[in-house]
């Protein structure tokens, strides 16, 4: 900074998931000295966060070319930069469906392939994969039959341990001097009035403390809503249900660099967890919304760590036929670790990152990221600061949508239909 620049303003984030940490370090390392991070939970990575896991999948397939281009610059980062390099894992991404996939699944994993085939990215990194025999020479260590498998094997991808990355992220921010207050649940937002406009001066927590700062920026995942209920009509709290099985030391090791695998109609898993030897499965349906129990009409998350420590029986079924198909001797091992983890829903899929109206320029959210906002990791904070220096968000996907503008172009889970928790049978 030289003598003549304005001093940069305070900053709080509410959050200390994903998009938090990644936009208090870029702030951070771009000379803002004033930043404050309250988290609900008492530890970081944060218990609430759905970037808190052993794995995420970092890949650049997208039906709309905006996003390609944006996680090709993300995964340039996570491929080179001391910081996320260590966290990344270039296994590849074998995306396929099933023999009985409907046909509508099948469509989807044929528009991902066209949505990269001509992207001079991934020259030399895309082939298509059919049948047993295709699979075998991709990922030998399956043992299953894969009958009927059919997809491509992208190498331009691979998986981030988002736990890990999320630690490093929050401990680059405090050698940068940023304050992180733990158990720091933000219950209310403070406003005041500056040069005779409303403003948001600050926030309230459930322990009653009050925190204030020029500006105020809302990184809260799928809780957005209940901080702002306006939000309401743009963002849905949807849920996925997340399992692993534990792996003996021996029965990990040939599994070692497998690519990550989306079996589009069944589940997606991973190669086992260097530190545990867990796999980890999850069933992407359209996610599980939570109305029934939410408070204004909203869907949001359950409010404790436990009222999540399940998932539906159907995702369970899933999982073990995925199993039988792929590694049949841990087609019994039992599902273990069982959890819902939440995310931000809007009708498009875009994130939102913009200025809430009327506060003049005081609030920002941070939010909406759909399901797959965390390999942005490495470029999200930059998205902020954009929005933060030039005093309003110019990409119009990434704007707060009157009604008028929220019309879903359909989304990529378009082949899946969300249903309601509360109309599920549990698995325990
Ligand atoms: C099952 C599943 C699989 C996914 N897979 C992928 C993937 O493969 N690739 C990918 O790119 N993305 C994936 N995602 C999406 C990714 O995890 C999210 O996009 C990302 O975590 C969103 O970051 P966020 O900061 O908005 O929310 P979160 O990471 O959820 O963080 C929200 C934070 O806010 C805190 N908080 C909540 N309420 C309060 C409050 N009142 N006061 C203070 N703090 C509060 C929470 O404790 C939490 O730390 C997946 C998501 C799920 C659920």
């Amino acid at each position: 900074m030289t003598p003549q620049d304005p001093p940069k303003p305070s900053v709080l984030i509410v959050g200390a998931g994903c998009f938090g940490l990644a936009t208090a370090y870029t702030l951070a390392s771009s000379g803002y000295d004033k930043i404050t991070v309250l988290e609900k939970d008492d530890v970081i990575p944060s218990r609430f966060s759905a970037g808190n896991d052993l794995n995420k999948i970092i890949r650049a397939e997208y039906a709309d070319n905006f996003y390609t281009d944006l996680s090709i610059s993300a995964i340039r980062k996570w491929q080179s930069d001391p910081l996320y390099r260590p966290h990344f894992h270039q296994t590849g991404f074998l995306n396929v469906t099933s023999e009985n996939a409907p046909q509508a699944t099948k469509n989807v994993v044929t528009n991902y392939l066209t949505s990269i085939r001509g992207h001079p990215a991934f020259e030399g990194q895309v082939e298509e994969v059919h049948g047993a025999e295709g699979i075998r020479r991709v990922a030998p260590a399956f043992t299953g039959s894969t009958a009927g498998w059919s997809g491509y094997f992208n190498k331009l991808a691979g998986y981030a341990h988002s736990a890990d990355a999320s630690r490093a992220v929050h401990d680059a921010c405090v050698n940068l001097g940023v304050e992180f207050v733990r158990n720091g649940e933000v219950s209310e937002l403070v406003y005041g009035t500056k040069s005779s406009r409303r403003v948001c001066i600050g926030v309230k927590t459930r322990g009653n403390k009050i925190y204030h700062a020029d500006k105020v920026m809302l990184a809260l995942g799928a809780n957005v809503p209940g901080l702002i209920p306006q939000l309401g009509p743009q963002v849905t709290g949807r849920c996925w249900g997340v399992v692993h099985i534990q792996l003996t030391p021996e029965e990990a090791l040939p599994l070692r660099g497998i690519p990550v695998t989306n079996v589009r109609d069944l589940a997606f898993f991973f190669e086992p967890d260097e530190a545990t030897n867990k796999l980890k499965f999850c069933h992407m349906g359209g996610g599980f919304t939570n109305f029934a129990l939410s408070p204004n009409g909203l869907s949001l998350p359950y409010g404790k760590l436990e009222d999540s420590q399940f998932v539906p029986l159907e995702d369970e079924t899933y999982i073990r036929k995925l199993l039988q198909e792929v590694f049949p001797q841990f087609a019994d091992r039992p599902l273990i670790d069982k959890h819902l983890c939440w995310f931000a829903d809007t009708v498009d899929s875009d994130y939102i990152i913009d200025y809430v109206p009327d506060t003049n320029s005081s609030l920002i959210v941070l939010s909406g990221d759909s399901g797959h906002g965390f390999k942005m990791l490495p470029i999200f904070g930059g998205f902020v600061k954009e929005v933060l220096e030039q005093g309003s968000q110019k990409e119009a996907k990434w704007q707060w949508k009157d009604d008028t503008k929220l019309k879903s172009t359909g989304t990529w889970r378009g082949d899946t239909a969300t249903q309601e928790l509360s109309k599920l049978e549990r698995a325990r």
